[in-house]
């Protein structure tokens, strides 16, 4: 796709992967090392017991050696001890490598994802890149294996050909001339299998994605009757996937065959004409025999070097996936350098303009809220309120002119400074799986208990706390969907005023809530709001009112402003926009 056809390396991108991925694998050098050698001892035994069996044969039973007798068995279970130690030594240490590697890499995945922009996030389905974390990740580990496969293989096959030779050369020369057309199939399959490997990555992704996006629809779907729709829409995704396994294990499985067909042959070959050495009296009948096991035994490391290329392609593919997200640079940068303790509070925007992609959604906005003050963005939806409140925090830079604290650009703060001065309050209400505590000691770790438990007093959160099955230990997700919108708000609001950031953003909830919890949310949100800076997407007409200055947008420009009496006077805007949302 990216490399021109000519060049001889199909592609190069794959070696940047593989040099990547081996740095990665660097500061384990030295279990690598000790595993090589361990495998290296271990491509030995094959060998050994070809000899061993020779000895079996010509000098215990046609001999009559009785210390060979004697020997040999011991020697035989002395082989076979060694070979189950380095089996499991090598096995156990070769995963402990690869699954540091494969632990350390999905960390940096996912504290990198973490970084990345809100804009990023919202143009890439989760699912898709929950995928990417909990199976492209782990497809690396087949990396270590590859390395140990491609020094092992080759080495106890160089070292069953020596026996070979050592007992007979001719026919050892016969065998090995069949060789060089087993290289064939493995080069060309290798090609195949990367190619399936990634696609089979893409495919899960999808299917991760497909549905992740179901199941948090599941409501709309169920309501809708979209159970029938939505269930093809993953079957088709579901096959994909089945299709490219498919691929995947036949560039695994043929080549397998193929090799031991073409190793038949030779074995045809040695037969015949090792037979007829036999007959002549050339051979001893032992000497053939171990040969013979000998090429039976070449079969497991020849069939090995053509899962060389399925491990380290999968590894590659799947290190390949990782890289891309962890090659995304965040497009909010954390380049400001001012240091920011804790602001007075003076919030301005200055022309700004905010474009998606597609032709500006905000358009030359100017706005200032001074220390203390709360200007309220009301509007239809889709205005531009959101947008406009998600560049307080930086969660997105505006595309022209600025946004400023304290008089100086967002931007050139350091981002962590900007963020503890900023706290915002959300209409999704979001909660984490863990204890009520943990949820509100979030604005703030290391807050003490006595801070925390003020904040949710005055939050108004308290009293509904100490009355869940735990008070303060109870677990979110032990609730489910107990909370009432009006708790979790408050919850939003303890964690908010816990934080106690000089600037607040309220992007406030559309949801209906009773006149009775609105009135306890409201008395929580005063709280907060008393003596900050607060810039409000505003819905509810009790928010807005005491605000100093309620800007009124539509298709993201300015279209009026002023304070709320003033603007119900004039009858223009705000006040349509009044009378339609009490009239509803
Ligand atoms: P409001 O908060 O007033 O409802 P928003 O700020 O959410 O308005 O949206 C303003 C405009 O920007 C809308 O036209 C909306 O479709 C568009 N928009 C919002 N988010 C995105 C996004 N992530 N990508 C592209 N367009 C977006």
């Amino acid at each position: 796709m990216s490399a021109p056809p000519t060049t001889r390396d199909p592609e190069p991108r794959t070696r940047d992967t593989v040099r990547r991925l081996l740095a990665y694998f660097r500061p384990h050098s030295g279990g690598l090392a000790l595993a090589l050698l361990l495998v290296s001892l271990h491509s030995v035994v094959p060998g050994a017991i070809v000899l061993l069996i020779q000895r079996v044969l010509d000098d215990v039973l046609i001999a009559q050696d009785r210390t060979m007798l004697a020997l040999v068995p011991a020697a035989v279970v002395v082989l076979y001890g060694l070979n189950g130690f380095l089996t499991y030594t090598t096995g156990m240490l070769t995963r402990g490598i690869a699954w540091r590697v494969v632990t350390r890499l999905r960390q940096e995945l996912f504290e990198h994802l973490l970084r990345l922009d809100l804009a990023w996030h919202q143009r890439t389905p989760t699912g898709a890149v929950l995928s990417r974390l909990t199976q492209d990740v782990v497809e690396v580990q087949y990396g270590v294996s590859g390395i140990l496969t491609a020094v092992q293989k080759p080495l106890t096959l160089v070292l069953l050909i020596a026996a070979a030779v050592y007992m007979n050369p001719e026919l050892s020369a016969l065998a090995v001339v069949v060789l060089p057309f087993v290289a064939f199939p493995i080069h060309r399959f290798g090609l195949r299998l990367r190619r399936a490997a990634q696609d089979r990555l893409t495919s899960h992704g999808s299917i991760t994605a497909s549905a992740q996006e179901s199941l948090t629809g599941v409501a709309v779907i169920q309501t809708s009757g979209g159970e029938a729709l939505r269930g093809e829409a993953f079957w088709r995704e579901n096959e994909r996937h089945r299709r490219d396994q498919m691929r995947t294990f036949a560039a695994q499985l043929l080549p397998g065959p193929v090799v031991e067909i073409i190793a038949a042959l030779a074995v045809g070959l040695v037969i015949w004409v090792g037979g007829r050495q036999v007959f002549a009296g050339d051979v001893q009948p032992g000497e053939l025999i171990a040969f013979m096991v000998a090429l039976g035994l070449i079969n497991d490391p020849l069939k090995g070097i053509t899962k060389i290329n399925d491990l380290t392609q999968r590894s590659v593919a799947g290190a390949a996936a990782v890289f891309e997200i962890l090659d995304q640079e965040p497009a909010i940068r954390d380049t400001g350098s001012r240091a920011l303790a804790r602001a007075e509070g003076l919030l301005r925007f200055e022309e700004v303009g905010f474009d998606y992609g597609d032709g500006e959604v905000v358009e030359a906005v100017s706005l200032e809220v001074r220390p203390g003050r709360m200007v309220a963005l009301v509007g239809a939806s889709g205005a531009g309120k959101s947008t406009l409140a998600r560049l307080v925090p930086r969660l997105a830079d505006p595309t022209r002119g600025r946004v400023s604290l304290d008089g100086v650009d967002l931007r050139e703060y350091r981002l962590a400074d900007l963020r503890r001065n900023v706290a915002v309050v959300s209409q999704e209400g979001f909660l984490f799986d863990d204890t009520v505590r943990a949820n509100i000691a979030f604005g703030r770790p290391g807050a003490s208990d006595a801070e925390l438990e003020a904040a949710a007093r005055a939050a108004n959160a308290h009293d509904f706390i100490v009355e869940l099955p735990r008070g303060y230990e109870t677990r979110i997700d032990e609730l489910g969907l107990r909370l009432s919108g009006g708790q979790r708000q408050r919850l939003q609001i303890a964690r908010a005023i816990l934080r106690d950031a000089p600037v607040l953003v309220l992007d406030e909830a559309t949801s209906s809530l009773d006149a009775e919890s609105e009135a306890v949310v409201q008395e929580a949100l005063d709280r907060l709001m008393a003596s900050r800076t607060v810039l409000a997407v505003a819905h509810r007409l009790s928010t807005i009112k005491d605000a100093d200055e309620i800007v009124v947008l539509d298709g993201g420009r300015v279209v009026e402003r002023g304070r709320h009496e003033a603007l119900l006077a004039a009858e223009g805007p705000y006040a349509r926009l009044v009378r339609r949302q009490s009239g509803a």
